[in-house]
């Protein structure tokens, strides 16, 4: 039996957020770095606004319902 091994892999800070649009309560995967203004599937609201680094989040329109990642 082959032992498992603990590798450690360099891990970036960028991840995936589910964030559940509060317009229209649809889930949608986004890029907590995105580099463009990220929109809701279904109603095409706007939930995420690059800043150059780390994404806005525009919590009037999307809450974080989890962090995948
Ligand atoms: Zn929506």
């Amino acid at each position: 039996m082959v032992k498992k091994r603990k590798i450690l892999i360099p891990q970036p800070h960028s991840k995936f957020l589910k964030v559940v649009c509060k317009i229209c309560g649809a889930e949608n995967i986004l890029f907590s770095h995105a580099t463009f203004p990220a929109r809701c599937k279904v109603c095409g609201t706007v939930l995420v606004q690059p800043t150059g680094g780390k994404a806005k989040i525009l919590r009037e329109r999307a809450e974080i319902v989890a962090e995948l990642g």
